[in-house]
């Protein structure tokens, strides 16, 4: 994906999570996007407020969204409903941009990030040039296709990027009770081996509590 793709998937949304470190805790705000290019991300806040400062110590900030009806449904047969969506999260490195470098950059997407800066003094802008995400694209009740996730992950600035999804080690013995028991469709019989696509996979652990090989390969400690 390109960063202009990300970006064009956040914008769509609007309002983002906005999450750092502060005192040794998590902290979140609500804020958006400015711009893209070819380096990264820009987003803005004051020099005034925490997150700046937490910025500022830590480098780094970690940015989700939902793009989709957030409701949740209790249907009749006690079952969750929710809307088919996407979440997109981000997570990278930031440095702060100065306004000179932002005008010497000529480009009409940043006219309105220039106007803020000039509007209020206290603004500033931040890219982030070197981060890793993923898009979860879900469809949990298999309304608009046969599976229910598509999760895609990307990055940019030469992050490294871990495979989405649990997987199988040699230790299988080829009994299938992991495909029987994935109702992401996650599975699949290549020969005598079973392999997951990370791509569906929701690391739910439904395959690795089932498994009686302990051939499962897991994420967590
Ligand atoms: S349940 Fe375990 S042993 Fe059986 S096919 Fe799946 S990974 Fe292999
Ligand atoms: S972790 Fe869950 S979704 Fe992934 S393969 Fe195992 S059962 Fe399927």
């Amino acid at each position: 994906m390109t960063i202009q793709e990300i970006f064009d998937r956040f914008d769509s949304i609007g309002s983002c999570v906005f999450a750092t470190i502060g005192n040794g805790y998590p902290e979140t705000r609500i804020a958006h996007f400015l711009a893209c290019d070819e380096e990264g991300l820009y987003f803005m806040t004051m020099t005034t407020k925490p997150f700046y400062r937490q910025l500022k110590e830590s480098g780094r900030v970690s940015v989700c969204a939902l793009g989709a009806d957030p409701s949740v449904r209790m249907t009749e047969d006690r079952q969750l409903e929710m809307k088919p969506g996407y979440f997109i999260r981000v997570t990278g490195d930031v440095r702060e941009v100065g306004m000179e470098e932002i005008k010497a950059k000529n480009n009409p997407d940043f006219a309105y990030g220039i106007e803020d800066q000039e509007r209020y003094p206290a603004m500033t802008t931040f890219v982030m040039y070197r981060a890793k995400g993923e898009i979860y694209d879900y469809d949990f009740d298999m309304k608009t296709r046969d599976h229910k996730l598509e999760r895609m992950r990307f990055s940019f600035g030469g992050f490294p990027v871990e495979k989405a999804g649990l997987s199988i080690t040699d230790a299988c013995i080829g009994c299938g009770t992991c495909m029987r028991g994935c109702s992401f469709k996650a599975i699949r019989k290549e020969g005598d081996r079973y392999v997951i696509d990370g791509s569906r996979c929701d690391e739910c652990g439904n395959c690795l509590v089932h498994c009686p090989a302990g051939a499962v390969r897991h994420k967590g400690l």
